[in-house]
């Protein structure tokens, strides 16, 4: 026999950062929200993030994000009440060619017009930042101190528990199998666990949002993408360091814990929902490291893990209300970027429920700019 409340007023699918930021912003506003998680929280691909958090991106729409979610992830010890380890390493993408530089200059123009504290710096400067960088064949880098990187696990403990404490039901090891419509209403949720009467679903469902979606013949243009990263055993005398991306390779690094972690984007790698790690991985990153940070090669790795990128057409997340059914939301295809987008998308998306103005205009995040052919490239990716 199944505990499951018979009814909620909206019901928010998977237990990531975004479900968990939605389920706790929305019971905050009062709403009954109920959250069903089919495994454990965090367990897709929120906890296996390399936690970075920056509002560093070349879209206002994903400044204002990273903006807003910097600030939440900032009080996130008051609110919700969690200790996230936040350090505010900063972030610097290292730019190797003059088109890069001229990008970034873009970026930082834009930034710095929406109150941001950004800027290009010389070499010389992004060595003292970033002490492991080798600069040969660096031009100049974009720094912007405000940025860092937390715990996505925190994270998601404290959006989880805070929204218990406002009266939402989260509950774990439930599957969503179905959803049942009457026209293009909402009627209920189908479970293995039992069926709950609702008449709002948001689908956070992540790499596997596109399967929810099927559920009612909806569509969503997200595709699974492997990624991998490796955190070094520890290191002596370790150096304090910005988080660091060397921005034509995507060979990544920041200080986690004693060690570092260390990652790169594989351009080789096919979509699909294989997490097998690649067992060529650290050689393909052991040739990065050691053009862009070869003091990093000395020390061993001591642990590692793949997960996936919820990836778009554009890089950029599908965030709104479907056309077709009606109060069926949606948060997803992240493509890389979404942990530090999480408590802003929260807010917005408990805004779209209550019918309130969000902070920002997210309409140009709806899926139906593909049918318009108005793809919202962002550059700013790794
Ligand atoms: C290696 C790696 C490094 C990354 N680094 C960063 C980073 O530094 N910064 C950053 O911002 N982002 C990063 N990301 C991206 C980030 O992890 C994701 O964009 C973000 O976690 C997506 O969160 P989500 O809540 O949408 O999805 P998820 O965390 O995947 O949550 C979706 C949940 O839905 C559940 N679910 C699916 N179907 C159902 C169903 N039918 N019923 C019930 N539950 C269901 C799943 O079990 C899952 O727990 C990284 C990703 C990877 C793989």
């Amino acid at each position: 026999m199944s505990d499951l409340p018979i009814s909620a007023e909206v019901v928010v699918i998977g237990g990531g950062v975004m479900g968990t930021s939605t389920a706790f912003h929305l019971a905050e506003a009062g709403v009954d929200v109920l959250l069903l998680e089919r495994g454990s929280l965090g367990q897709g691909s929120t906890c296996r993030a390399a936690g970075g958090v920056r509002a560093n991106f070349s879209d206002p729409l994903n400044i204002a994000l990273g903006a807003r979610s910097l600030e939440c992830f900032g009080a996130f010890p008051q609110r919700p009440g969690q200790e996230i380890d936040l350090h505010r390493s900063g972030y610097l993408f290292v730019l190797t060619a003059p088109d890069q530089v001229q990008d970034f200059e873009q970026a930082v123009e834009l930034q710095q017009s929406m109150g941001l504290r950004s800027e290009v710096i010389d070499v010389d400067r992004a060595l003292e930042l970033s002490p492991y960088l080798n600069p040969d064949g660096v031009l100049a880098a974009a720094w912007s101190p405000d940025d860092g990187h937390c715990s996505p696990e925190s994270v998601v403990l404290g959006y989880a528990t805070g929204a218990r404490r406002h009266g939402a039901s989260v509950r774990t090891g439930i599957e969503v199998t179905g959803i049942d419509l009457r026209g293009s209403e909402i009627t209920a949720v189908r479970t293995e666990a039992g069926d709950v009467r609702t008449s709002v679903v948001i689908n956070c469902a992540g790499v596997w949002s596109p399967q929810v979606a099927a559920m009612i013949g909806v569509e969503l243009p997200v595709q699974p993408l492997r990624r991998q990263l490796v955190v070094t055993e520890p290191i002596p005398d370790a150096r304090a360091t910005a988080f660091t991306i060397d921005y034509g390779s995507t060979f990544y690094w920041h200080r986690e814990g004693p060690g570092m972690l260390m990652g790169f984007s594989d351009q080789s790698v096919e979509p699909g929902f294989d997490l097998t790690a690649d067992p060529e991985f650290t050689m393909k990153l052991a040739e990065l490291a050691v053009l862009r940070a070869p003091a990093l090669m000395e020390v061993g790795v001591q642990t590692g893990w793949t997960g996936l990128y919820e990836v778009t057409p554009d890089h950029n997340a599908l965030l709104g209300e479907s056309r077709a059914v009606s109060r069926l939301l949606y948060a997803t295809g992240f493509s890389g970027h979404g942990f530090l987008q999480g408590p802003a998308v929260g807010e917005i998306l408990r805004d779209l429920v209550l019918d309130r103005e969000p902070f920002v205009d997210v309409s140009a995040l709806s899926v139906d700019r593909f049918q318009r052919g108005e793809l919202r490239p962002e550059r700013n990716i790794v």
